[in-house]
């Protein structure tokens, strides 16, 4: 704000008295209240300003830099350091409670500023300096949050991709606003400040002229949307069409621009992000693009090698069993696990063989086994004894 002659501003002379200074200023404030003069700009400049000379000027330490200086700084007279400016706890609004005056005109009652101002202690006065925007943050436009969804597919689904409705409940632009916040028409006077668009707190003996956070220096405030109670936004539920590619993983996350949490004031929604559970198979297993089953082969069929049948995505597919195959040796059948819609190339599938001991209850086979174990006397426990 371009310095201006306070005393000019008020209409008094250079002279004026402590009264003088406060009627002139009672008559100017009554006549420029942006209450008396809804959407006057120049009237609430000229209010801003007149507020603004009274300040100094009822304030003997501020009145006495001013006449001295020619102006006033928060930050001390100059040569001085900052605080340099020696300042008396008394240098609120002089007796002239105004916004009670001007309550009754609006016919609604508000907080008195002095009453907001000396409630105020340092941590309200710090954070406002650190930059902390969580009382304005309601007028700042700010992208909408993401979202996160966990959807759970089955197995064939998750391998042959799929086509799922979900059901998101999120924020979305109010329709009746139009995601302003806004209810259309007049808008008005700040309580917070009475239009000022400055709020003055306190802190022991220091005082501080800040702008006000309630309408972040603008003096007014928007009449808020009925149906958004000015967030601009409302829960909603939207049914969202979403198409999981064939190769899905556990764990996929999968992006859907712009169906997260609306922003405020215009700005650009947040995304809904979509973790993909695959419920397991009973029998098939995935790493990564490749299928793990285990498989139950015989005795004999281990023993003698032979061709099998093994269940793949595909269908059946036969398995070659080479003789003496070991419990747990692993076969790869190329290029039959999952399709990768990213690389299109096919996994394998490892089949891994799990050697069925047979039960054996009749004497026959036992005589079998006996015959066998006469055949191979060798200790199948050789190697352990030798490391132990
Ligand atoms: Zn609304
Ligand atoms: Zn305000």
């Amino acid at each position: 704000m371009a310095q201006q002659d306070y005393y000019q501003t008020l209409g008094v002379g250079r002279q004026a008295g402590e009264e003088e200074i406060r009627k002139a200023y009672r008559k100017l404030a009554r006549k420029h209240h942006p209450d008396l003069n809804p959407g006057d700009k120049a009237s609430e400049d000229r209010f801003k300003k007149v507020q603004e000379a009274y300040d100094i000027l009822s304030d003997s330490k501020k009145k006495q830099m001013y006449d001295q200086y020619g102006f006033y700084s928060e930050n001390g007279a100059p040569g001085t350091g900052p605080g340099g400016a020696q300042q008396g706890p008394n240098m609120g609004f002089g007796g002239f409670d105004f916004s009670e005056a001007y309550t009754r005109a609006a016919g609604r009652g508000r907080p008195s500023a002095s009453d907001a101002s000396g409630a105020a202690g340092f941590h309200d006065i710090f954070s406002q300096w650190f930059g902390n925007q969580q009382e304005s943050a309601g007028s700042v436009p700010e992208k909408g949050t993401d979202l996160e969804y966990g959807l759970s597919i089955d197995f064939w689904q998750a391998i042959k991709g799929t086509q799922v409705r979900l059901k998101i409940a999120h924020q979305e632009v109010c329709t009746t606003c139009s995601g302003t916040g806004a209810r259309t028409g007049a808008n008005t006077v700040c309580p917070e400040c009475n239009g000022s668009g400055t709020v003055t707190q306190m802190a022991g003996a220091m005082r501080f002229s800040l702008t006000c956070p309630k309408c972040e220096g603008t003096g007014r405030l928007r009449n808020r949307c009925a149906t958004c109670h000015g967030d601009g936004r409302i829960s909603a539920q939207e049914t969202v069409e979403v198409r999981i590619p064939p190769g899905a993983q556990q764990g996929s996350r999968l992006r859907v621009a712009g169906k997260g949490n609306a922003g405020t004031h215009g700005a650009p929604p947040g995304d809904l992000y979509i973790t993909v559970r695959v419920d397991p198979h009973p029998f098939f297993r995935r790493d990564g693009d490749d299928i793990e089953i285990t498989v139950p082969v015989r005795i004999d069929e281990a023993g003698l090698g032979t061709k099998i049948e093994v269940p793949t995505i595909d269908g059946r597919a036969l398995l070659k069993i080479p003789q003496g195959t070991k419990n747990g040796q692993k076969f790869r059948l190329r290029e039959k696990g999952v399709l990768n819609s990213r690389t299109s190339a096919r996994g394998d599938q490892i089949v891994e063989v799990a050697i069925d001991a047979p039960l054996v209850k009749d004497e026959r086979t036992k005589e079998l086994l006996r015959e066998y174990a006469r055949l191979h006397p060798e200790d199948p426990r050789a190697e352990i004894w030798t490391k132990v």
